[in-house]
This record gives C-alpha cells, structure tokens and sequence, in this order.
C-alpha cells in the first residue's frame, strides 16, 4: 500500500514556509491505518518490547495501537501538569520558545524495554526528550517508531545510538 497516497500535505501551516503532513486522512480510513499499524508491528516486532512510550497527542494514535497489536503496554508522555501522579520532567527548545514534556515516575520499570512512537519524526527534539525520559527512569530504549520522516531535517542526528523504523519518507 502506498500510505502517502493518504498523506494530505499542507502549505504554510502553522505557518509560512512549513508543509504540514496531516495523517488524518490516513487515520479516517480504517483499512489504510490499520495496514500502517501492522507494518510498523513488522518492523519492531523482533525488539522484544515491553512497553511503548508516546508523546501527546499524534504519539498516542500511533503508539496505543501499536502496544495493543504486539500486546504490550502503552505509556503516555505529556506536556507538564497534565499527568495526575508524581512526575519527572524534561525541558526542550521549540523553534519559538521552550516547552516541558513529563512521565509519571513510575511509567517504567527499571530495565524495561521501551520502544518510543510518534506520527512524525522532524527535527527529533520531541523523541530525544522523550529518550531523555525513559532512560531517566531506567527505561532502555529500543527503537523509535513513526508513520513519516523528513529526512531534510536529520531527526535521525539526535537518535545517533537508536534504531529507528519508519513507514514514509519526504524529503
Ligand atoms: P520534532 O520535535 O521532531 O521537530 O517534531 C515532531 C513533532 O511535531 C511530532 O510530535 C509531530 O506530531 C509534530 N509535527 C511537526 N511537523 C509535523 C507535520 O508536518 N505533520 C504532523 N502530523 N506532525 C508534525
């Protein structure tokens, strides 16, 4: 299947310059997402995972699928002050400004095979934050998983130590 066939892509969003690649279009179709789910499966399957840690919100519609085809758990990652329980948090730069992203402190075991999943890999600050926190809580990190990359962006440079799996790639 030719997933970017379901990629819809959209100039100057959020703003000028950016073309945003929206999954929803892949999401709405039922057979399409789920084959994207299962060949992702594919792809990590041999990792012996233990859990799947995602960051909000694109995170989840990928990850939580993902765990629940492997039969594994699923981890959110969250911006600050969203998780109810005590938490660990890592600070980040966005291209304006800075931003926070947080796991309870008991997300993981210590020793645990965590596997990260996100819609989109870009510049890689979002997954290597979310690296940062599965290793602070003794998570080993086994791969990071994503329906799309833009390669242009070298993501791929923060992750230098971590296999990653992806199903499309735009230049
Ligand atoms: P990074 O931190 O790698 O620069 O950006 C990746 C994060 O931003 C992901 O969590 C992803 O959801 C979001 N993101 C950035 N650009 C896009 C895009 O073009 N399409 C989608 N769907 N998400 C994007």
């Amino acid at each position: 299947m030719n997933f970017k066939d379901y990629i819809r892509v959209i100039p100057d969003f959020p703003q000028a310059g950016i073309s945003f690649k929206d999954i929803t279009t892949l999401l709405n179709q039922g057979e399409v997402y789920r084959s994207a789910i299962d060949e992702l499966k594919a792809m990590v399957q041999h990792l012996k995972i233990d859990v799947i840690a995602g960051p909000e919100a694109r995170g989840f519609v990928v990850g939580a699928p993902l765990a629940y085809a492997l039969g594994v758990g699923f981890t959110p990652i969250r911006k600050s002050g969203k998780l109810p329980y005590e938490t660990i948090e890592v600070g980040y730069d966005l291209e304006y400004g800075k931003d926070k992203l947080a796991m309870h402190i008991d997300a993981i075991e210590k020793g645990q095979n965590v596997l990260i999943a996100d819609d989109l890999l870009a510049t890689g600050g979002t997954i290597a934050t979310s690296v940062n926190l599965v290793r602070q809580l003794g998570g080993n990190v086994v791969g990071a998983a994503f329906m799309i990359e833009l390669a242009d962006l070298n993501g791929r440079d923060k992750l230098q130590d971590i296999d990653v799996f992806t199903l499309m790639n735009y230049e």
